[in-house]
């Protein structure tokens, strides 16, 4: 399990290297995503602190604090933008990597499982093993504003 993967942004001028498994790959369907993203989903691949090697290039820091309260601090490239990792209050000893920033082959992990999928948009198939409407430790003390929250979705068939 001493494989390493490397990764980074779009112009290259932020690195990283992980080491062995994902601790857990999902797919986030969350309007954070979908907006820190700028697309449908996000892929969220956590590892433990001590298996991710962060190179040097320039980040800058947004912090939000999610509907249940906890902080979610997203690191995305000075330079291009890309997000490329982030620490979340759900996970306070892990770094979530963007799973579409590794180096080819990009889609080496398998995905656990789907969250927030009251927010997927309807063209989105994704078999995965496990889906949450929201997510397990979803425990919201805020209300967000409507953008941030997305279709409540009550449909249960495919
Ligand atoms: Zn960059
Ligand atoms: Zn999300």
């Amino acid at each position: 399990m001493s494989h390493t993967h490397e990764g980074g942004c779009l112009c290259g001028s932020v690195r990283y290297q992980v080491t062995g498994a994902p601790q857990v790959a999902s797919i986030c369907h969350c309007r954070y995503c979908q907006l820190r993203s700028g697309s449908a989903f996000s892929i969220s691949v956590y590892f433990a602190q001590d298996q991710v090697q962060l190179g040097v290039g320039a980040v800058k820091t947004h912090e939000l604090t999610t509907a249940s309260g906890r902080a979610f601090d997203t690191r995305f490239c000075t330079e291009c933008g890309t997000t490329v990792w982030w620490t979340i209050g759900t996970r306070p000893d892990s770094i979530g990597i963007s799973g579409g920033t590794f180096d080819p082959p990009s889609f080496w992990y398998a995905i656990d499982r789907e969250v927030f999928t009251r927010s997927s948009a309807a063209f989105i198939s994704i078999k995965s093993p496990e889906q949450c409407v929201t997510h397990p430790a979803f425990d919201p003390v805020h209300h967000d504003p409507a953008r941030l929250v997305g279709e409540s979705k009550t449909k249960d068939s495919p």
